[in-house]
Protein backbone atom coordinates (compact mmCIF):
# COMPACT_ATOMS: atom_id res chain seq x y z
CA UNK A 1 0.00 0.00 0.00
CA UNK A 2 2.19 3.03 -1.53
CA UNK A 3 4.83 1.96 1.32
CA UNK A 4 7.44 1.33 -0.87
CA UNK A 5 7.68 -2.26 -0.30
CA UNK A 6 5.30 -3.29 -3.28
CA UNK A 7 5.73 -2.54 -7.04
CA UNK A 8 2.86 -0.64 -8.68
CA UNK A 9 0.64 -2.69 -11.03
CA UNK A 10 -0.67 -1.54 -14.18
CA UNK A 11 -2.75 -3.46 -15.91
CA UNK A 12 -4.08 -3.46 -19.57
CA UNK A 13 -7.77 -4.75 -19.81
CA UNK A 14 -8.07 -4.66 -23.74
CA UNK A 15 -11.89 -5.97 -23.29
CA UNK A 16 -13.44 -7.50 -26.74
CA UNK A 17 -10.90 -5.06 -28.94
CA UNK A 18 -8.31 -5.60 -31.12
CA UNK A 19 -7.71 -7.70 -34.22
CA UNK A 20 -4.88 -10.65 -34.01
CA UNK A 21 -2.31 -8.22 -35.80
CA UNK A 22 -3.24 -5.31 -33.67
CA UNK A 23 -3.15 -7.32 -30.42
CA UNK A 24 0.43 -8.46 -31.50
CA UNK A 25 1.53 -5.06 -32.60
CA UNK A 26 0.53 -3.59 -29.31
CA UNK A 27 2.05 -5.79 -27.02
CA UNK A 28 5.52 -5.45 -29.47
CA UNK A 29 4.94 -1.63 -28.81
CA UNK A 30 4.15 -1.83 -25.21
CA UNK A 31 7.56 -4.48 -24.67
CA UNK A 32 9.54 -2.23 -26.90
CA UNK A 33 8.74 1.08 -24.94
CA UNK A 34 8.86 -0.43 -21.52
CA UNK A 35 12.10 -0.38 -19.72
CA UNK A 36 12.07 -1.92 -16.75
CA UNK A 37 12.00 -0.05 -13.76
CA UNK A 38 12.24 -0.88 -9.74
CA UNK A 39 8.80 -0.34 -8.32
CA UNK A 40 6.61 -1.15 -11.68
CA UNK A 41 4.54 -3.91 -13.14
CA UNK A 42 2.73 -4.58 -16.11
CA UNK A 43 0.20 -6.95 -17.14
CA UNK A 44 -1.85 -7.57 -20.42
CA UNK A 45 -5.15 -9.27 -20.76
CA UNK A 46 -5.99 -10.01 -24.21
CA UNK A 47 -8.81 -11.52 -25.50
CA UNK A 48 -8.63 -15.23 -24.95
CA UNK A 49 -7.98 -15.70 -28.85
CA UNK A 50 -4.75 -14.08 -28.85
CA UNK A 51 -3.36 -15.10 -25.84
CA UNK A 52 -1.10 -17.32 -27.17
CA UNK A 53 0.17 -14.56 -29.65
CA UNK A 54 0.64 -11.83 -27.46
CA UNK A 55 2.25 -15.00 -24.56
CA UNK A 56 4.79 -15.45 -27.76
CA UNK A 57 5.26 -11.39 -27.94
CA UNK A 58 6.03 -11.23 -23.89
CA UNK A 59 7.99 -14.33 -23.89
CA UNK A 60 11.69 -13.13 -22.17
CA UNK A 61 10.36 -9.73 -21.18
CA UNK A 62 9.48 -8.44 -17.59
CA UNK A 63 5.74 -8.05 -18.83
CA UNK A 64 3.10 -10.37 -17.30
CA UNK A 65 0.33 -11.79 -19.38
CA UNK A 66 -3.37 -12.08 -18.00
CA UNK A 67 -7.10 -13.18 -18.80
CA UNK A 68 -9.99 -11.33 -18.72
CA UNK A 69 -11.90 -14.24 -17.00
CA UNK A 70 -12.10 -18.16 -17.09
CA UNK A 71 -14.45 -20.94 -15.69
CA UNK A 72 -14.62 -22.56 -13.05
CA UNK A 73 -14.44 -25.90 -14.00
CA UNK A 74 -10.63 -27.55 -14.55
CA UNK A 75 -12.29 -28.92 -18.35
CA UNK A 76 -15.40 -30.51 -19.30
CA UNK A 77 -18.04 -30.58 -20.94
CA UNK A 78 -18.67 -26.10 -21.32
CA UNK A 79 -19.08 -25.11 -24.33
CA UNK A 80 -17.63 -21.88 -25.18
CA UNK A 81 -15.58 -21.79 -21.89
CA UNK A 82 -12.34 -21.37 -21.37
CA UNK A 83 -10.31 -23.23 -18.08
CA UNK A 84 -7.82 -21.48 -15.75
CA UNK A 85 -5.54 -24.60 -16.87
CA UNK A 86 -5.73 -23.84 -20.06
CA UNK A 87 -4.61 -19.88 -19.41
CA UNK A 88 -1.55 -21.55 -17.60
CA UNK A 89 -0.86 -23.44 -20.90
CA UNK A 90 -0.62 -20.44 -22.99
CA UNK A 91 1.68 -18.62 -20.30
CA UNK A 92 -1.41 -16.32 -18.02
CA UNK A 93 0.25 -15.45 -14.65
CA UNK A 94 -3.02 -13.44 -13.80
CA UNK A 95 -6.89 -13.34 -14.27
CA UNK A 96 -9.52 -10.55 -13.82
CA UNK A 97 -12.59 -11.77 -12.11
CA UNK A 98 -15.77 -10.36 -11.29
CA UNK A 99 -15.13 -6.90 -14.32
CA UNK A 100 -18.45 -4.98 -13.76
CA UNK A 101 -18.86 -5.82 -17.29
CA UNK A 102 -19.25 -9.75 -16.62
CA UNK A 103 -21.28 -8.52 -13.45
CA UNK A 104 -23.89 -5.85 -14.92
CA UNK A 105 -24.11 -7.38 -18.15
CA UNK A 106 -23.45 -11.12 -18.36
CA UNK A 107 -25.12 -11.26 -14.54
CA UNK A 108 -22.33 -13.21 -12.30
CA UNK A 109 -23.31 -13.43 -9.24
CA UNK A 110 -20.75 -13.03 -5.98
CA UNK A 111 -21.27 -16.75 -5.31
CA UNK A 112 -20.22 -17.63 -8.74
CA UNK A 113 -16.90 -15.22 -9.05
CA UNK A 114 -16.23 -17.09 -5.90
CA UNK A 115 -15.77 -20.28 -7.42
CA UNK A 116 -13.85 -18.88 -10.33
CA UNK A 117 -11.46 -17.47 -7.26
CA UNK A 118 -11.11 -20.44 -5.52
CA UNK A 119 -10.37 -22.73 -8.75
CA UNK A 120 -8.22 -19.72 -10.00
CA UNK A 121 -5.84 -19.75 -7.00
CA UNK A 122 -5.77 -23.38 -6.18
CA UNK A 123 -4.49 -23.89 -9.84
CA UNK A 124 -1.38 -21.27 -9.58
CA UNK A 125 -3.16 -18.08 -11.41
CA UNK A 126 -3.23 -14.96 -9.42
CA UNK A 127 -6.53 -13.35 -8.93
CA UNK A 128 -7.21 -9.41 -9.67
CA UNK A 129 -10.59 -9.13 -8.09
CA UNK A 130 -12.89 -6.35 -9.10
CA UNK A 131 -15.29 -4.60 -6.96
CA UNK A 132 -17.21 -1.41 -7.21
CA UNK A 133 -20.27 0.51 -7.20
CA UNK A 134 -22.86 1.86 -9.61
CA UNK A 135 -23.79 5.09 -9.31
CA UNK A 136 -27.66 4.60 -8.20
CA UNK A 137 -25.73 2.84 -5.24
CA UNK A 138 -23.32 5.49 -4.52
CA UNK A 139 -26.20 7.77 -4.34
CA UNK A 140 -28.17 5.78 -2.25
CA UNK A 141 -25.18 5.81 0.02
CA UNK A 142 -24.84 1.68 -0.40
CA UNK A 143 -21.13 2.31 -1.50
CA UNK A 144 -19.56 0.70 1.89
CA UNK A 145 -22.11 -2.11 2.29
CA UNK A 146 -21.85 -3.24 -1.60
CA UNK A 147 -18.13 -3.56 -1.90
CA UNK A 148 -18.29 -5.31 1.50
CA UNK A 149 -20.32 -8.01 0.52
CA UNK A 150 -18.50 -8.29 -2.76
CA UNK A 151 -15.11 -8.23 -0.92
CA UNK A 152 -16.29 -10.57 1.56
CA UNK A 153 -18.18 -13.14 -0.86
CA UNK A 154 -15.69 -12.95 -3.64
CA UNK A 155 -13.03 -14.29 -0.97
CA UNK A 156 -15.07 -15.87 0.75
CA UNK A 157 -12.78 -19.36 1.65
CA UNK A 158 -9.83 -18.26 0.10
CA UNK A 159 -6.92 -19.90 2.53
CA UNK A 160 -4.71 -17.55 4.04
CA UNK A 161 -1.40 -18.88 2.62
CA UNK A 162 -3.40 -17.69 -1.15
CA UNK A 163 -3.97 -14.17 -0.10
CA UNK A 164 -0.59 -12.96 -1.54
CA UNK A 165 -1.73 -14.26 -5.18
CA UNK A 166 -5.00 -11.99 -4.62
CA UNK A 167 -4.99 -8.25 -5.57
CA UNK A 168 -8.37 -6.10 -5.83
CA UNK A 169 -9.68 -3.57 -8.45
CA UNK A 170 -11.95 -0.93 -7.32
CA UNK A 171 -13.53 0.21 -10.23
CA UNK A 172 -16.90 2.10 -10.19
CA UNK A 173 -19.32 0.80 -12.28
CA UNK A 174 -20.27 4.66 -13.36
CA UNK A 175 -16.34 5.80 -13.78
CA UNK A 176 -15.62 2.87 -16.21
CA UNK A 177 -15.29 3.90 -19.89
CA UNK A 178 -16.28 7.58 -18.86
CA UNK A 179 -13.65 10.29 -19.39
CA UNK A 180 -16.74 13.00 -18.11
CA UNK A 181 -17.30 11.03 -15.47
CA UNK A 182 -14.37 9.51 -13.91
CA UNK A 183 -13.86 9.18 -10.02
CA UNK A 184 -11.91 11.88 -8.42
CA UNK A 185 -8.90 10.87 -7.15
CA UNK A 186 -9.67 11.84 -3.79
CA UNK A 187 -12.57 9.24 -4.20
CA UNK A 188 -10.47 6.80 -5.03
CA UNK A 189 -8.45 7.28 -2.01
CA UNK A 190 -11.51 6.98 -0.19
CA UNK A 191 -12.88 4.11 -1.30
CA UNK A 192 -9.26 2.27 -1.23
CA UNK A 193 -9.03 3.29 2.65
CA UNK A 194 -12.59 1.54 3.29
CA UNK A 195 -11.76 -1.54 1.15
CA UNK A 196 -8.05 -2.05 3.28
CA UNK A 197 -10.12 -1.53 6.54
CA UNK A 198 -12.95 -4.05 5.35
CA UNK A 199 -10.09 -6.41 4.25
CA UNK A 200 -8.36 -5.86 7.54
CA UNK A 201 -11.62 -6.91 9.49
CA UNK A 202 -11.86 -10.32 7.37
CA UNK A 203 -8.10 -11.28 6.77
CA UNK A 204 -6.08 -9.25 9.36
CA UNK A 205 -3.43 -6.80 9.68
CA UNK A 206 -0.47 -7.84 7.81
CA UNK A 207 -2.33 -9.32 4.50
CA UNK A 208 -4.18 -5.58 4.53
CA UNK A 209 -1.32 -3.96 4.60
CA UNK A 210 0.01 -6.38 2.02
CA UNK A 211 -2.89 -6.06 -0.40
CA UNK A 212 -2.14 -4.33 -3.94
CA UNK A 213 -5.57 -2.05 -4.51
CA UNK A 214 -5.58 -0.55 -8.21
CA UNK A 215 -8.01 1.96 -8.83
CA UNK A 216 -9.82 1.24 -12.38
CA UNK A 217 -12.22 4.01 -14.58
CA UNK A 218 -11.12 6.21 -16.99
CA UNK A 219 -7.07 6.57 -15.91
CA UNK A 220 -5.59 8.23 -18.93
CA UNK A 221 -2.36 9.75 -19.29
CA UNK A 222 -3.35 13.04 -18.03
CA UNK A 223 -4.75 11.63 -14.79
CA UNK A 224 -2.69 8.92 -14.06
CA UNK A 225 -0.40 10.32 -11.29
CA UNK A 226 -3.16 11.95 -9.78
CA UNK A 227 -4.37 8.47 -8.76
CA UNK A 228 -1.22 6.89 -8.80
CA UNK A 229 0.36 9.55 -6.16
CA UNK A 230 -3.16 8.71 -3.80
CA UNK A 231 -2.29 6.70 -0.41
CA UNK A 232 -3.47 3.11 -0.98
CA UNK A 233 -3.82 3.56 -4.79
CA UNK A 234 -0.95 0.78 -5.71
CA UNK A 235 -2.00 0.29 -9.24
CA UNK A 236 -4.32 0.99 -11.86
CA UNK A 237 -6.46 -1.04 -14.37
CA UNK A 238 -6.70 0.61 -17.62
CA UNK A 239 -9.33 0.12 -20.14
CA UNK A 240 -9.72 2.26 -23.01
CA UNK A 241 -6.25 3.70 -22.61
CA UNK A 242 -4.48 0.48 -22.88
CA UNK A 243 -5.55 -0.14 -26.68
CA UNK A 244 -2.61 2.43 -27.57
CA UNK A 245 0.71 1.55 -26.91
CA UNK A 246 2.04 4.99 -26.51
CA UNK A 247 -0.12 6.04 -24.28
CA UNK A 248 -0.61 2.69 -22.15
CA UNK A 249 3.21 3.23 -21.92
CA UNK A 250 2.56 6.71 -20.31
CA UNK A 251 0.68 6.29 -17.85
CA UNK A 252 3.46 3.20 -17.02
CA UNK A 253 5.95 6.26 -16.92
CA UNK A 254 3.26 7.68 -14.92
CA UNK A 255 3.30 5.21 -12.25
CA UNK A 256 7.70 5.59 -12.25
CA UNK A 257 7.65 8.80 -11.83
CA UNK A 258 5.38 8.48 -9.04
CA UNK A 259 7.31 5.39 -7.17
CA UNK A 260 10.45 7.32 -7.63
CA UNK A 261 9.21 10.29 -5.98
CA UNK A 262 7.95 8.54 -2.72
CA UNK A 263 11.32 6.76 -3.02
CA UNK A 264 12.95 9.61 -2.37
CA UNK A 265 10.06 11.32 0.59
CA UNK A 266 10.67 8.11 2.24
C1 LIG B 1 -11.81 -1.38 -17.13
O1 LIG B 1 -11.85 -2.00 -18.20
O2 LIG B 1 -11.87 -1.99 -16.09
C2 LIG B 1 -11.69 0.07 -17.16
C3 LIG B 1 -11.34 0.68 -16.06
O3 LIG B 1 -11.95 0.70 -18.35
P1 LIG B 1 -11.67 2.25 -18.68
O4 LIG B 1 -10.23 2.51 -18.31
O5 LIG B 1 -11.92 2.36 -20.14
O6 LIG B 1 -12.59 3.06 -17.86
Amino acid sequence: MNNNTQPKVIVANWKMHTTSTEAIQLAQGVVTGFREEHGVSVILCPPFPYLTAVSDVLRGSPIALGAQNMYPEKEGAFTGEVSPTMLLDVGCKYVILGHSERRHKLGEADSFINQKVLLALACGLDVILCVGETLAQRKAKQTEALIDSQLSLGLASVPADALSRVSIAYEPVWAIGNADHHATPQQAEDAHAMLRTRYEQIFGKPAAEAVSIQYGGSVVPDNAAAFLSRPGVDGALIGGGSLKADEFLAIVQAAVTVTKSEMQTA
